[in-house]
């Protein structure tokens, strides 16, 4: 039997937080009758500084029943650091700790599976989307798309899993040294090691309320990842360097021949070109560096990644 506390982001979630409440609270009993989870197992929401009734509706919850807990960040922080949040403070009290969201998109039934295979031994158990078919075709193609991508950068992520997951102490305790700031929770989890596992589940479409994700928050999630997990970008600098110090090679043969060939103002074109290319180049070189010196500036800074201005039913 495992003492499972399930720790739920919320941002804005007033349309959902009653129902996902009901559904988790079902699945609760249905996992204490099948003897899989302890009596003090708790359900825990993470207010992540939301600006509608989503405390209110959490506050209630827990004063009408122990089984519910809930944090309340100091302001909004955005998802991974609210998941952080969670599975730093619940650590302390649970055997193992399942991430999941509000919106309950992630099929609660996989619990059971993660339940099991954690009795068996694993550490940390991956939920993994079985298929995509909920999903808009411009969401399923842009998010596989970036699993390949930071696959290739060198990221060692688990193919089409987002962060429903089960992570037990042991991992949690080991997890709790990752100090980054920069946090990608799905390219950390996998560098801590020990016994994992997959459980594969379909997701569901957004029951109610709308995506806390619009394409803005989804690419700075994107971009995050690749920085924080991969030096690639630096390194592609060099080569995109070599290759035009080549280029500019043949331009140099180039007008010294038409020099002498005596057809000079024709330079110009050439010229053009060549100043927009590498000042373009430089930019962009520039850009990238400053993004990881941006990185390293935030991470020497070492501030909280979130504070707690409440706790209650701990
Ligand atoms: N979320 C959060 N802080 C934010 C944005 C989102 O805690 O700044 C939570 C949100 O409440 C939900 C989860 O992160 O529980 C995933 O968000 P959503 O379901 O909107 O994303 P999608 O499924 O569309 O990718
Ligand atoms: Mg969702």
């Amino acid at each position: 039997m495992t003492k499972l506390y399930l720790a739920i982001p919320c941002y804005n979630e007033e349309e959902v937080l009653n129902d996902t409440a009901a559904a988790l609270f079902n699945k609760y009993k249905e996992l204490k009758e099948k003897s899989l989870i302890t009596f003090d197992s708790r359900i825990c929401f993470i207010d992540d500084g939301s600006r509608d009734k989503t405390w209110d509706i959490i506050k209630d919850l827990c004063s009408k029943n122990e089984i519910f807990c809930g944090i309340k960040l100091s302001r909004n922080k955005g998802h991974q650091n609210a998941l952080l949040s969670g599975l730093l403070t619940l650590k302390d009290y649970a055997d193992a700790v399942i991430s999941i969201d509000a919106d309950l998109q992630d099929d609660i039934n996989a619990i059971d599976k993660m339940l099991i295979a954690h009795e068996n031994g694993a550490d940390v158990v991956y939920g993994v989307r079985s298929k995509r078919t909920s999903d808009t075709f411009f969401k399923r193609f842009t998010a596989e798309g970036y699993y390949k991508i930071l696959e290739k950068m060198g990221a060692k992520i688990i193919f089409n899993h987002a962060d429903f997951r089960l992570m037990s102490k042991k991992a949690l305790d080991a997890f709790a040294e990752f100090k980054e700031v920069n946090v990608f929770l799905r390219g950390i989890v996998p560098m801590i090691g020990f016994k994992s596992e997959i459980v594969t589940y379909e997701r569901f479409e957004r029951t109610a309320g709308e995506s806390k994700y619009p394409l803005k928050k989804m690419l700075a999630l994107a971009w995050e990842g690749i920085t924080s997990l991969s030096i690639r970008p630096i390194r592609l600098i060099l080569s995109l360097g070599i290759i035009s110090l080549l280029i500019s090679f043949g331009i140099l043969i180039y007008t010294i021949v038409s020099l002498i060939c005596g057809v000079a103002v024709a330079g110009w074109t050439s010229l053009m070109l060549s100043i927009w290319l590498l000042g373009g180049l430089q930019l962009l070189a520039m850009g990238i560096l400053g993004e990881y010196i941006g990185k390293i500036y935030l991470e020497s800074k070492k501030r909280p990644r979130y504070i707690i201005e409440e706790f209650i039913n701990q």
